[in-house]
């Protein structure tokens, strides 16, 4: 039997993915806040409804996760309380590209975390050196600023460029602006949503952070012409591909040529590879597609393989010296067991040639979602193991539907925006796995008669 409880939350679940891109500012931030996941009748045990239950009592009701309690992971697994296994086919947002709980990563957290684990900056620490020598030779940059979480990371890079714009560039005070893409998603502190498109994201938080402006994604045009009609423009923060906007790719050379462009103009490219990077498409950083090299890199989540927040700025010295001493830091950034933990992470993703495994099996896997047969496959898209079904919902089916099933059939997905599905599994996901989870998936989609 269903808890009333549970009855409440199938409407109010299904209605959020449904609806909400659809609606005014307010309303959808008010609905966002008021939703809950939705709970599917027949398969949570009354055991996970009382996991979810106490959530939603203790807990603020910012997120709407899909219904299953997990209590364990490794490589490409979960486990949730109930004992069942599900190929994780989300990563927790590209976080876990080195698999769940990978025994090397944890290895150097365990180690670290019982020598030393926080100082703050206050003092020196005999990790952070080897670790900024580590990442800025591995990325070909001057130097590194650490942080925790992906935002903190580009509010260090915008932070960086409004500095540079100001003492190198030669901005007047207090004009300096920055550009960003239509659609991009680069967390939730006041700055990220006051460039956001979205109205689940802004709506209801205004006022907003000035000097910020949002062109068109993939569009030389719209970005040459603000560049030439503003002078103040120091930077155009951009993501590679567009993972929260529903993993949308960009054509070939958008970014050699967007960088040529803010070259020419003294501005300076920004590279959100906080969701790309890190061998999620099948390069080290999806820049690498393009050859390019950005003036400031932006790295967070799988820099420590899903076990702690560790983020990452990158840039050369005439842009990352500008801010002096005391200037901007965080109690966090840059610790002994963040510093380790990255080293390891960075080492498993070269060690096991996690780009190429991307690669190949994410050409693999959108060839086996292209040919499913189904009305219900409306495009399919990608790059590596960044990938996205777009559903047709128009058959009456939803994408939050095809989740649910997923779900009941052992596969952990989540739909970004209304109708589309992102798949990101692990990076170390093996052939014979990701054929079955492509089975998994074709099983699934093609029991919707539509
Ligand atoms: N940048 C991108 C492209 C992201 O996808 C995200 C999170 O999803 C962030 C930044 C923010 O990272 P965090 O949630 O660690 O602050």
């Amino acid at each position: 039997m269903l808890s009333s409880y549970a009855s409440t939350l199938i409407a109010s679940g299904r209605a959020l993915y449904q609806g909400g891109m659809a609606l005014s500012t307010q309303a959808a931030a008010r609905r966002f806040a008021s939703s809950l996941p939705a709970v599917e009748e027949s398969f949570l045990s009354s055991r996970q409804q009382k996991y979810i239950e106490r959530e939603d009592t203790f807990g603020a009701h910012n997120y709407a996760p899909i219904p299953v309690v997990l209590e364990r992971g490794e490589g490409v697994f979960l486990w949730d309380v109930d004992g069942k296994r599900y190929y994780d086919f989300l990563s927790a947002y590209s976080a876990v590209n080195q698999g769940h709980c990978h025994p090397k990563i944890v290895a150097s957290l365990t180690e670290q975390a019982r020598k030393l684990t926080l100082t703050s900056r206050a003092f020196f620490n005999d990790v952070l050196g080897e670790y900024e020598e580590y990442i800025t030779r591995l990325f070909g940059y001057d130097k590194v600023l650490p942080m925790n979480t992906g935002v903190e990371g580009g509010e260090t890079a915008i932070k960086l460029a409004r500095r540079w714009g100001y003492d190198v560039k030669g901005v007047p005070a207090n004009c300096a602006k920055v550009l960003f893409a239509r659609g991009n998603f680069w967390g939730r502190t006041m700055s990220a949503i006051s460039t956001s498109t979205d109205p689940s994201s802004y709506g209801g938080f205004g006022p907003f952070m000035p000097g910020f402006e949002v062109i068109p994604y993939n569009d030389l045009a719209a970005l040459q012409a603000k560049l030439e009609s503003d002078p103040h423009i120091v930077a155009f923060m951009v993501e590679p591909i567009q993972g929260e906007a529903g993993v949308v790719v960009p054509d070939t050379g958008y970014l050699t040529s967007a960088h040529r462009l803010l070259k020419k103009h003294n501005a300076l490219l920004i590279a959100d590879e906080v969701q790309t990077g890190l061998c999620r498409t099948g390069r080290m950083l999806c820049c690498d597609w393009d050859g390019v090299r950005p003036d400031i890199l932006v790295l967070g989540k799988a820099l420590s393989g899903g076990t702690y927040p560790v983020a990452a700025t990158l840039a050369r010295d005439e842009i990352m010296l500008t801010i002096g001493r005391g200037q901007h830091g965080s109690t966090y950034g840059g610790n002994p067991l963040a510093a380790r933990v990255a080293m390891a992470a960075l080492q498993v993703l070269q060690d096991e040639n996690l780009a190429e495994n991307s690669d190949r099996l994410g050409t693999l896997l959108r060839q086996r979602l292209a040919d499913i047969p189904s009305r219900l496959v409306k495009t399919v898209r990608g790059k590596g193991l960044l990938d996205a079904l777009v559903i047709d919902e128009s058959h009456g089916v939803t994408a939050y539907d095809v989740c649910m099933r997923l779900r009941d059939n052992g596969l952990l997905a989540k739909p970004t925006q209304k109708n589309i599905i992102r798949f990101a599994p692990p990076l170390v996901i093996t052939d014979p796995q990701l054929k079955e989870c492509c089975d998994i998936i074709e099983h699934t989609i093609t029991s919707f008669k539509v």
